[in-house]
C-alpha cells in the first residue's frame, strides 16, 4: 500500500498515476470519490447540509474511481467533477463525519489486498495508517495555483490564476481545519516539496522508497 497525501495542485494525481503504471499497481483517487458524491448530491438536489441523506447516498452509490475513469451510479462524471463548483462541494461533503465514515470504509475495502497507490488527504493518517510507503507531496501556493490553472482536466482553468489561487486557499483552509481527519502530515510520512521538482524526479524518489521498503522486508 502506497499512500500519497497532500493539498491540491501538489502533483498527487500525476505522481500516483505514473507510479501505479511503473509498479503495475491499481491507482485509486479518493478525492474523486468525494467529488462524485458531491456531484450526485447536486444531481438529486440534496442539500449538502443534509448529512444523513448525503451519507446514505455515499453508502448505496455504485462508485468507480479507477483507471482514470470516474463513474457514480452509471453516470460517467470523469470530466464533470473537475469544476470550481465541485471543488467547493466536494470539500463541503468531506467535512461531514458520516460521509467520511462511509467512504473511508469503502477505501479500506478497495485497498485491502494491497498492490495499490491510493491518493488523498488522509490516506497515511487515517485510511491506511500502516501503509508500507507514505508520502506527503506539497508545493508553494503559487506553484500549485499555476499548475491547477494550466490543468486541462480542470475546467476551472478558464477563470485565471488569481481566482484559482483564491479558491485553492479556501479549500486548503477547509481541508486543514475540519474536525474530522484534517489534512496533516503523518509523522512517518516522507515530505517532498515538488515546487521545483519535475514529476519524473518525484516518481524516482518514491520508487526509491518502495525499493528500500521491499529490500528491508
Ligand atoms: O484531491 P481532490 O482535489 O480531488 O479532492 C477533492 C476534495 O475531497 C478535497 O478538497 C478534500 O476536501 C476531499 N478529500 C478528502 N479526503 C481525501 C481525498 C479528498 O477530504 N482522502
Amino acid at each position: 500500500m502506497i499512500a500519497i497525501d497532500g493539498p491540491s495542485g501538489a502533483g498527487k494525481g500525476t505522481v500516483a498515476r505514473t507510479l501505479s503504471e511503473h509498479l503495475g499497481y491499481r491507482h485509486i483517487d479518493t478525492g474523486a470519490m468525494y467529488r462524485a458524491v458531491a456531484w450526485k448530491a447536486g444531481h438529486e438536489a440534496l442539500s449538502l447540509d443534509d448529512e444523513p441523506a448525503v451519507a446514505a447516498l455515499a453508502a448505496r452509490a455504485k462508485l468507480i474511481v479507477e483507471g482514470g475513469v470516474v463513474s457514480i451510479d452509471g453516470h460517467d462524471v470523469t470530466r464533470t467533477i473537475r469544476t470550481p463548483e465541485i471543488d467547493k462541494a466536494a470539500a463541503a461533503v468531506a467535512r461531514l463525519p458520516s460521509v467520511r465514515e462511509v467512504l473511508v470504509r469503502r477505501q479500506r475495502d478497495e485497498g485491502r489486498d494491497g498492490g495499490v497507490v491510493m491518493e488523498g488527504r488522509d490516506i497515511g493518517t487515517v485510511v491506511f495508517p500502516d501503509a508500507d510507503v507514505k508520502v506527503y507531496l506539497d508545493a508553494s501556493q503559487e506553484e500549485r495555483a499555476r499548475r491547477r490553472a494550466n490543468d486541462p482536466a480542470h475546467t476551472g482553468s478558464r477563470v485565471g490564476q488569481a481566482a484559482v489561487a483564491e479558491a485553492i486557499q479556501a479549500r486548503d483552509k477547509s481541508d486543514t481545519t475540519r474536525a474530522v481527519s484534517p489534512l496533516t502530515l503523518a509523522p512517518d510520512a516522507v515530505h517532498i516539496d515538488t515546487t521545483n521538482l519535475p514529476i519524473p524526479a518525484v516518481v524516482e524518489r518514491v520508487l526509491a522508497l518502495v525499493k528500500e521498503k521491499v529490500s528491508r522486508d
